[in-house]
């Protein structure tokens, strides 16, 4: 047996891999990654494989960035980690200064985890024990939209509202009360329900959960700026808190630095985590206005009751704050406008093939709709399949194909990504 088809046996054998049915997993082998550079997966045949969906979404600077790489060294030889029970170290106390300097006005608090779940989860628990010991118990819902996406554990799930993805877990999700989806282009009624709802029965409610800008799982659904400041406006008559889910569009990826930027609102909690650590380790932070913090002042029944192991971890917030760094020596968000105007050129380009339905845009996102299948479509892994026999690896969600390619993709790997993505489509 070859070491390859060991690991492949060894694979199947003994993983259970995520979002991944059993069949696939039992006859359809995956790539073997060994090695990854810039925006190129390399596998065990030294082949270099475009990696067009952004390591999920979170491969924002690239692969094996030097300067990254180096940091996580620097990091390693000094503390791997402590707990930050009862004690502190710099990577995370000056991460946390760094990301507050970053943040929309007013968001001065930060409470680190490592996954973007979580990060959404300690969001919903800050405001929900807020109101719980600051007189207003009675506040208890939450309201987010439909086809939001926050994550898998539960408390995300509830938030979200994937259809297909998350299903079965209906029994155990708690009530969230979720604006219709848009009709076609209806955004205007998604702002109008929320209006209305938090006019009726803004007294009940703890948060307004959302995705701003780009819902990313539901097929990187893009809504107009204007929509999200009115749901900030709604969300401050009522006194209500705004968590927006910045795990996907923070740091850049629609072209400002946070996509809350599109509507110049501030929120009250942010939830970040894929590209904070350049989409290299497993971190994330949740972001929250002195008014939250001063909710928890007191003695321990007042304590914020959550936290984990990893808390702060020194390397990924080392990590972090390489990447911080990188943004701002590297002018990421500057070089990447001229890139985002190319995809968004092509990706137009692309509308005019036979089998697209339509395309769009936004800083570094583009999307292809093939059909309307959702996300148990077919067409997309049809296309997707081409696309890897011709050197990318672009993920879809069911009929729909998207590229997030890394910030400081070169432009040479961009337009050959799109050519193979228009090849793809014309061979399927
Ligand atoms: C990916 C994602 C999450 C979940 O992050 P994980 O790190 O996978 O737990 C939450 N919200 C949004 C918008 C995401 O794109």
């Amino acid at each position: 047996m070859t070491p390859r088809a060991r690991l492949l046996e060894l694979d199947r054998r003994h993983l259970w891999r995520p979002y991944t049915s059993s069949v696939d997993h039992e006859t359809r082998d995956p790539l073997v990654v060994v090695r990854a550079e810039g925006p190129y997966l390399v596998d065990d045949t030294g082949r270099r494989i475009l990696d067009g969906s952004g390591s999920w979404w979170c491969n924002n600077l690239g692969h094996g960035h030097p300067r990254i790489r180096a940091a996580l060294e620097r990091q390693a030889a000094s503390l791997l980690h402590c707990s930050f029970g009862n004690a502190t170290h710099e990577p995370a106390v000056l991460l946390a200064e760094e990301l507050v300097a970053t943040a929309p006005e007013g968001l001065t608090r930060v409470f680190f985890s490592d996954n973007g779940s979580t990060a959404v989860e300690v969001a919903a628990k800050i405001a929900f024990q807020y109101w719980q010991q600051n007189g207003r118990p009675e506040r208890r819902r939450f309201l987010a939209l439909e086809g939001g996406y926050h994550g898998d554990t539960f408390g995300a799930m509830s938030l979200g509202d994937s259809g297909t993805f998350h299903d079965v877990f209906s029994p155990l999700k708690f009530p969230v009360t979720h604006a219709p989806a848009p009709s076609d282009a209806s955004w205007e009624d998604v702002a109008r329900f929320v209006e209305a709802e938090l006019e009726a029965r803004g007294h009940e409610y703890a948060a307004l959960v959302v995705e701003p800008i780009v819902q990313g799982a539901a097929g990187m659904r893009i809504y107009p700026a204007e929509v999200l400041r009115r749901f900030r406006e709604a969300t401050k008559k009522a006194d209500v808190f705004l968590v927006v889910d910045e795990v996907f569009t923070g740091f850049g990826r629609t072209g400002p630095f946070w996509a809350s930027e599109h509507a110049g609102i501030a929120p009250d909690l942010l939830a970040t985590a894929k590209g904070l650590s350049g989409g290299v380790m497993p971190f994330a932070a949740t972001l929250a206005s002195e008014r939250l913090y001063d909710g928890f002042r007191g003695d321990k029944t007042r304590a914020l009751m959550h936290g984990h192991t990893f808390f702060g971890n020194p390397l990924g917030a080392a990590v972090a704050r390489e990447v911080l760094a990188i943004y701002r020596e590297e002018g990421i968000l500057e070089r990447a406008e001229a890139k985002a105007e190319t995809l968004a050129r092509r990706i137009q380009e692309i509308a005019s093939l036979p089998g697209v339905l339509r395309t769009r845009s936004l800083g570094m996102v583009a999307a292809v709709d093939l059909g309307e299948g959702g996300y148990l479509g077919e067409k997309g892994w049809k296309v997707a399949a081409h696309a890897l026999e011709l050197g990318a690896q672009i993920r879809p969600l069911g009929d729909t194909l998207y590229l997030v390619p890394p910030l400081n993709i070169p432009d040479e790997a961009l337009h050959a990504l799109l050519d193979i993505l228009a090849e793809a489509i014309a061979r399927a």
